[in-house]
Parts: C-alpha cells; sequence; structure tokens
C-alpha cells in the first residue's frame, strides 16, 4: 500500500514538472538598454501575472545592429531603449514592428508614441537647470533666457552633440524656427564657463565648486546623487543646488522618454505585446519611474515622493516625433556655431 502511495505522489510530481515545462516554453525576450536591476522587479510581476517567462539581455549599446544582424533568425522580441532619438533611429533602420494595441494607446498620450505605432513612451524626463541655491535668486527661469548675456561666464553644461543635448536644441528648432535656435545657441555658447565637459551630475559637481552658478541636467540625476551612499560627495553637490523647471509657466519644460519598441521579427509576438500593455499599466509605471526617479507616462500615476519634492512643473506637448525629426539640424547647428569650443 506504502509503497503504491509514493508511486502515485511522484507521478503526480512528474505532472507538475511538465507542466512548468510547458510555461517555461511560452516566453519572451528582452533587450535592454536600462540596467536590469530597473527592469527586474517589473519582469518578475509580469511573471507573477501571466506565468510567462522572461529572458534579459542588457547591453550599453550596438543592440539595434544586433538585432539587425541577427534578421529574421533574431530572438529578440522587446527593446527597451532611452531618448526618442534612438527610438525613432531604431524605426528608420526597419527593425521594429506596429502594435497597433488600444490598451497602449490608452495609456500612452499621443505625443510620447510614434504615430504609426512602432514605439512608445514608458517614463519621461525633464531637462532642467540645477540651480545653486548660494547665488542664484531666480524661482522660475526659461531656455530662451539662458542666451542673456546676464548669464555670461556662469553656465555648465555637457557636450553639445550628446542625444540629451540634441533633444533640448531640437525642441528650440521646433518651437522657434532655424534662425532664432541658431542665435539661442550661439548665446549660450558665449555664456559658458568653460568648455562643455564630462555628464550631466559633472556639471552639478561645477556648480557646487563655484565653476558656474546653473547647469544643464536631466531631472533623475538630482535623485541619483541625493541617495549615492557609495559616493556620499554627490549628496552636498545637490544639497547644493535647486530644480528650476524651464518654461514650465508658458509652453512647458522640455522632456525626453525612456520607451520600447516591437522587434521585426519578434518571435514570441503575442507575449512580447502583453509586457508592453503591462508595462504601460499603473502597477508597472509606478515601479519603472520611481526605480529611476523618472515620471510616469501613464496620466494619473504619481512620481515618487522623492521626485515630487522637486517640485512640479508643466511639460511641454509638442510630439516627441517632431522633436526627433529635428535632432539632424540640431547637431548641424552644434557644429556650426562651434558649440563644444566654448566662449571665446
Ligand atoms: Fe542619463
Amino acid at each position: 500500500m506504502r509503497h503504491s502511495f509514493r508511486a502515485t505522489v511522484s507521478v503526480a510530481a512528474l505532472l507538475l514538472i511538465s507542466t512548468s515545462a510547458s510555461f517555461a516554453a511560452s516566453e519572451v525576450n528582452i533587450y535592454s538598454y536600462r540596467q536590469p536591476f530597473l527592469i527586474e522587479p517589473l519582469l518578475d510581476a509580469f511573471t507573477r501575472e501571466t506565468g510567462i517567462r522572461t529572458n534579459l539581455i542588457f547591453a550599453k549599446k550596438g543592440l539595434e545592429t544586433r538585432i539587425e544582424a541577427e534578421g529574421e533568425f533574431s530572438p529578440a522580441d522587446l527593446l527597451l531603449s532611452t531618448d526618442v532619438g534612438r527610438l525613432q533611429a531604431a524605426k528608420q533602420q526597419g527593425i521594429a514592428q506596429p502594435v497597433p494595441s488600444d490598451i497602449l494607446k490608452q495609456n500612452i498620450p499621443a505625443h510620447y508614441r510614434d504615430a504609426d505605432d512602432q514605439w512608445f513612451g514608458l517614463t519621461t524626463r525633464a531637462r532642467v537647470v540645477y540651480a545653486s541655491n548660494e547665488r542664484v535668486d531666480a524661482d522660475s527661469i526659461t531656455y530662451e533666457e539662458l542666451a542673456d548675456p546676464k548669464w555670461k561666464g556662469r553656465i555648465c553644461t555637457r557636450s553639445g552633440q550628446h542625444d540629451y543635448t540634441i533633444g533640448l536644441i531640437a525642441s528650440m528648432l521646433v518651437h522657434h524656427g532655424e534662425e532664432e535656435t541658431r542665435a539661442w545657441l550661439e548665446g549660450l555658447k558665449a555664456n559658458l564657463a568653460r568648455r562643455p565637459t564630462g555628464d550631466d551630475r559633472a556639471q552639478v559637481k561645477a556648480v557646487y565648486a563655484g565653476e558656474c552658478d546653473i547647469a544643464l541636467g536631466n531631472t533623475y540625476y538630482m535623485g541619483k546623487m541625493q541617495t549615492n551612499d557609495k559616493e556620499p560627495e554627490q549628496k552636498e553637490w545637490a544639497a547644493s543646488v535647486r530644480i528650476l523647471f524651464p518654461n514650465s509657466d508658458d509652453r512647458g519644460t522640455h522632456v525626453n522618454i525612456s520607451g520600447m519598441l516591437l522587434a521585426k521579427h519578434a518571435p514570441n509576438r503575442e507575449n512580447a505585446v502583453k509586457l508592453m500593455e503591462f508595462l504601460s499599466s499603473a502597477e508597472a509605471q509606478q515601479i519603472y519611474a520611481e526605480g529611476n526617479f523618472e515620471y510616469p507616462v501613464k496620466e494619473g500615476v504619481k512620481p515618487s515622493d522623492l521626485v515630487n519634492s522637486w517640485g512640479s512643473f508643466k511639460p511641454d506637448s509638442v510630439a516627441l516625433s517632431e522633436i526627433a525629426d529635428a535632432r539632424k539640424k540640431a547637431s548641424e547647428l552644434v557644429d556650426i556655431v562651434d558649440f563644444d569650443a566654448g566662449a571665446e
């Protein structure tokens, strides 16, 4: 009797194993520029809800080239990226496919997604002014004003050819056209305290050190500095500045996105679309935005308390695809005015 009971148990165990094996066949493959620590909590939640397993490949560059080279045999289902410029470039490269999903359309405002449904924004970050608490009194500012001679020798920024700067200049092109934007860029260059060098955090460090009074940077770096236990000196850099959201009182502050696209030859299309829809849900939006101190794209989902503590703002509502289209011209202008040479 005992023996046959054991046999029954092991048959049941075998059945369980084969059930989970068939779950394992249900999967989705993600190529990501976003760091695993940021993505994994989302993927775990997705697997818990759907039983669909996820495989994550993280790289700092070259994922689009890899998808293109792998061609129709590419295992990639989803690409997670940052910056509308990269998403738009991937679309133009032909490695994406449209996802005509009503859920995505409902959750993601139209100006944060491609009109042909080939890429979708998931979080936003604003390109803001980090103003010295000691040396700047203003409690509001505009991008246009950064070209005013009153800021001469007081502004720090990273390279004009960096994606983030290109995005901002492209947004100026959309609002003001080429002639005005060129004059603005020349004015901004003339106000630089030093040649553009280093990343966004290095500019805030320069404000802390007294080299400049205002710096341009993305919002989430404030959170990264404020919570940096490994390099506590960054907390001091952060404490020396406050964020001003340019143009928040009029046309809105320039924002960019992190986002996603469905790979053209996605082998697990249906699962991938489910994951895309999940990432646009309120639950996922909250986790995703909090993880990197960003803003959720879905209306009604709130940023974290820390992010809220920097103040609220009105984002520019120009379609990001329009800004992406102006990037090439923006990059040309940076060269024409020799922006990275700094002020003469
Ligand atoms: Fe960044």
